[in-house]
């Protein structure tokens, strides 16, 4: 299919426990990404008591995205923190819905919509993670699961916005456990995904979002996600608290 979509690479889970441990890592990275590294987007998601410290040894080579964020403004939210403030130390992309808030944090896809307004309403980027469970799964529920996590993440969300928009395919069963899907499963909940995108707001529209697939990613399976046409990055966990990873050409071929 003839499109113009930038692959994007997101990373997280950076899994520091000091903020020494994250600046070596953060720095590693950086020289990990050189002139000849393929011209892709590249993100990487940093707990929040590391991203200003993140930030100033990436010096510019890639975005540095927080984790999550409250949906208020302000007020009696204590230990939460808001888009203004993450927003007021430059951070560009902004995590919604990963399974682990939605299942470990009870976060409800109402909540995730509220952060996802709240997210481009302040200018910044927001990845909306997606995906069914292993029994939705099995009960062929895949494509129905995220068309409703779709519908309800973006509910609201302007046309004019959704270049700051990427999705993120994650199947909860992929995530962490080493059972990476296959390209052509991938590929089809992919494509069904930007069909939804596609009635909620145009072909054209849904064509120029990012999805990006999510779960078990690493260099051995990249390349062959990467082939099929409506996969176009991957959000990486396990495999990105590999420094040497962050060379491999992972381009949309
Ligand atoms: C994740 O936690 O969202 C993730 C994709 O992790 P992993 O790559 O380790 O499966």
């Amino acid at each position: 299919s003839a499109h113009a979509r930038k692959p994007l690479r997101g990373f997280w889970k950076l899994n520091p426990q000091t903020k020494e441990e994250a600046l070596t890592f953060a720095s590693g990275i950086a020289s990990a990404i050189t002139d000849s590294t393929p011209d892709v987007d590249v993100a990487l998601f940093v707990p929040y008591v590391f991203i200003e410290s993140t930030m100033s040894v990436v010096g510019g080579k890639l975005s540095v995205g927080a984790e999550g964020v409250v949906p208020h403004s302000s007020g009696a939210y204590t230990g939460g923190i808001s888009t203004s403030m993450i927003k007021s130390v430059g951070v560009d992309w902004v995590l919604a819905g990963h399974s682990e808030r939605r299942e470990i944090f009870g976060e409800t896809d109402y909540y995730i919509n509220a952060q996802c307004l709240k997210i481009l309403d302040e200018g910044m980027s927001v990845m909306l993670c997606i995906g069914e469970s292993l029994a939705e799964f099995e009960a062929d529920l895949a494509g129905s699961v995220c068309a409703t996590q779709l519908k309800k993440g973006l509910k609201g969300v302007r046309k004019e916005d959704l270049d700051r928009v990427a999705i993120a395919y994650e199947p909860v069963w992929a995530i962490g456990t080493g059972e990476v899907a296959t390209p052509e499963i991938a590929q089809s909940v992919h494509a069904k995904c930007r069909d939804i995108l596609a009635g909620m707001y145009d072909q054209e529209t849904a064509n120029m979002i990012r999805i990006l697939y999510g779960g078990s990613v690493t260099p051995d399976s990249i390349d062959d996600l990467m082939a099929m046409p409506d996969i176009d990055g991957a959000l990486v966990g396990g495999a990105s608290l590999d420094i040497k990873n962050f060379g491999m050409n992972w381009v949309k071929s």
